[in-house]
């Protein structure tokens, strides 16, 4: 589903991406895991286009974003985005629209469906994610893991074809990261292809079929939660673990 081949990115003297190559099936959930500054949340952004990149390739279901550097037309580059939804770890929720309506802003806007059928849409979405009592709430009435879920229904609206997660849990209180998770969760088992960038170990472990370990720029080791948790290859993935779990 996207191809990324020797992706290089850097923000002035800084290389942030050092030629990062990686593929992700349709079905697949990915995660991502390493230190900070590590350069996860520019890859991410990268691959729908919240971050340009200097040179390397990022295809979409065989179709270029960017193919050696050099990025396809405005068009083609929308069409391609309009197929990924991203959750961030702040929410980025609309605070003057109330739940439903933050659901129903962008595919009112990109207008191929009847008024009708977005709501009937959004009310299956919001009980999907638990929160249908929530519907006509403003976001600041809404706990940090209700927010969090109503980001994840809002993506889910424009029935993306892969889900971008980048750290969605991490400005949350701990005990309501395990809401967040199970709706994760559940759009897994639901075969949704995703990309997750997350610092919940127990979610690569046991959620991902694929961890991805970047450091400093690059992909140090990749592989299945039983090979990069249990087995590790290099003394820094295993630092890295040391340090987390
Ligand atoms: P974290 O786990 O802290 O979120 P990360 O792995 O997501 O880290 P990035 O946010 O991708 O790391 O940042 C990688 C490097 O690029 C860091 O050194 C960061 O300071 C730098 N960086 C990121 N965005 C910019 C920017 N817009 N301008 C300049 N430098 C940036
Ligand atoms: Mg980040």
């Amino acid at each position: 589903m996207i191809e990324v081949q020797q992706l290089k990115k850097s923000f002035g003297d800084l290389e942030v991406l050092k030629g990062v190559n990686f593929t992700v099936e349709p079905g697949e959930v990915v995660a991502i895991i390493g230190p900070s500054g590590s350069g996860k949340s520019t890859m991410l952004r990268s691959l729908i286009h919240l971050e340009e990149v200097n040179s390397g390739s990022i295809l979409f279901q065989g179709q270029a974003l960017v193919e050696n550097g050099k990025y396809a037309n405005a068009n083609t580059i929308k069409k391609i985005t309009s197929r990924m939804g991203m959750v961030f770890q702040h929410f980025n929720l609309f605070p003057h629209l109330t739940v439903q309506q933050n659901l129903e802003l962008a595919p009112k806007a990109v207008k191929k469906e009847s008024v009708a059928d977005i709501r009937k849409r959004s009310e299956v979405i919001l009980n999907k994610v638990g929160l249908l009592d929530k519907a006509n709430v403003l976001p600041a009435n809404l706990s940090g893991g209700q927010k969090q879920r109503v980001a994840i229904a809002r993506a889910l609206m424009l029935n993306p074809d892969i889900l971008l997660f980048d750290e969605p849990t991490s400005a949350l209180d701990p005990e309501l990261t395990g809401e967040v998770l199970r709706v994760m969760q559940q759009l897994a088992q639901e075969k949704i292809t995703m990309v997750v960038v997350t610092h919940e170990m127990n979610f690569a472990r046991d959620v991902a079929d694929r961890v991805i370990f970047m450091d400093k720029g690059e992909i140090a080791e990749s592989g299945t939660p039983a090979q990069i948790f249990g087995n590790p290859q290099l003394d820094r993935t295993k630092a890295f673990l040391s340090r987390v779990e």
